[in-house]
């Protein structure tokens, strides 16, 4: 039995079980927290408890398997492995405002969207809370510098996972452990509309950005298949709900597809679809992936892309390509090992 695995409520439960007072459980958890696996480490636990804890239930982490490291900007990519054998990666970032870690909610992903290798397999299962926990502290810890800011980006989509991805926000914002601010946290999604109205109410303080593409339905849904069962203009509608009931900023991101989805007259339908909306648009020039044969755009369309959208009043950025020496598009190192 991996102890791990055990929600805070579950694991004082076991420990109660064997006779020991519940404040153990906070000890623990901090142990946990803390990215220590070791019993031996746990030293401010009692040789007896240590010993009980030995004979009954395991510690067991998730394993990097693998690691790229980019030269031009340090950026690291990490393919770790599950105890089931499975994979999935994780990226570690230096941004101006800090250190961020992009975690996977899924093995595999079931979204199916064209551009993406993480589609390429389908989905495989969910990952579990505690393994997105653990995916951030054996990150943390091989990165060896602090990470102040998670982004849900990896592989997956979390609101198809939505229980144990908010259990997992709960556990890593919970002050006895990471004590990460909900502020320094973003969830990504394709555009499951019922889940972004919930993420709305359950966690109105954590960065939404909502997955693009298109600025048409008829483009979006032949680039991203959840667009027919979820379509572009009840997208928007609840978008707006949320920025309204939230009162805070949604940041659209849209990976520019040379020739496909990058033209000025695609922008202005864009800037037409987000006008007098809290939002933020993130243009990200597509990762090439090698199975997919689609360009991201020249830095000089991009350009013109961003030029007509601030013209029409659009805040928008486009993503410094971070890790362009290694294979930094989700699903690509896990695709080579395969
Ligand atoms: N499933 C979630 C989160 C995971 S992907 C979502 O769809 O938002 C994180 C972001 O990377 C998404 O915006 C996704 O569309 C984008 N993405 C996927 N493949 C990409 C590629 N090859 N190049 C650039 N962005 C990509």
């Amino acid at each position: 039995m991996n102890i791990k695995a055990l929600n805070r409520e579950e694991r004082k439960a076991f420990l109660v079980s064997l006779g020991e007072p519940a404040y153990r459980e906070k000890q623990l958890f901090q142990w946990i927290s803390r990215g220590v696996d070791r019993i031996e480490e746990m030293t401010d636990l009692p040789g007896a408890l240590r010993e009980k804890l030995r004979d009954s239930c395991s510690f067991e982490s998730l394993v990097i398997a693998a690691e790229q490291i980019s030269s031009a900007d340090g950026t690291r990519k990490f393919l770790l492995t599950l105890p089931d054998g499975n994979t999935i990666e994780s990226v570690f970032m230096k941004y101006e405002y800090g250190n961020t870690l992009c975690l996977s909610t899924q093995v595999g992903c079931a979204m199916g969207c064209s551009f993406c290798a993480s589609a390429i397999g389908g989905k495989v299962r969910n990952l579990k809370a505690w393994e997105m926990l653990d995916q951030f502290l054996v990150c943390q810890k091989r990165a060896e510098a602090p990470v102040n800011h998670i982004v849900l980006m990896g592989m997956g989509e979390p609101f198809d996972n939505y229980a144990e991805v908010s259990q997992f926000l709960r556990t890593i914002h919970d002050p006895d452990g990471v004590g990460l601010s909900y502020r320094n946290m973003t969830v990504s999604t394709c555009g499951l509309i019922p889940k972004i109205r919930q993420f709305g109410i359950d966690f109105p303080q954590v960065n939404l950005a909502i997955s693009l593409h298109a600025s048409s339905q008829r483009e979006r849904e032949q680039r991203m298949p959840v667009a027919k069962a979820w379509p572009m203009q009840e997208l928007m509608k609840v978008c707006r709900e949320y920025t309204e009931q939230t009162g805070r900023r949604i940041t659209f991101e849209y990976a520019l597809i040379e020739g496909k989805n990058d033209d000025p007259g695609e922008a202005r339908r864009l800037a037409e679809l987000l006008r007098g909306m809290l939002c933020h648009v993130n243009l990200i020039p597509l990762n090439p992936v090698a199975e997919i044969g689609m360009q991201g755009s020249s830095r000089s369309r991009a350009a013109r892309f961003a030029r007509v959208l601030e013209d029409r009043g659009i805040p928008v950025s486009i993503r410094r390509q971070l890790g362009s020496d290694i294979a930094a598009a989700c699903g690509q190192l896990r695709r080579n090992n395969s």
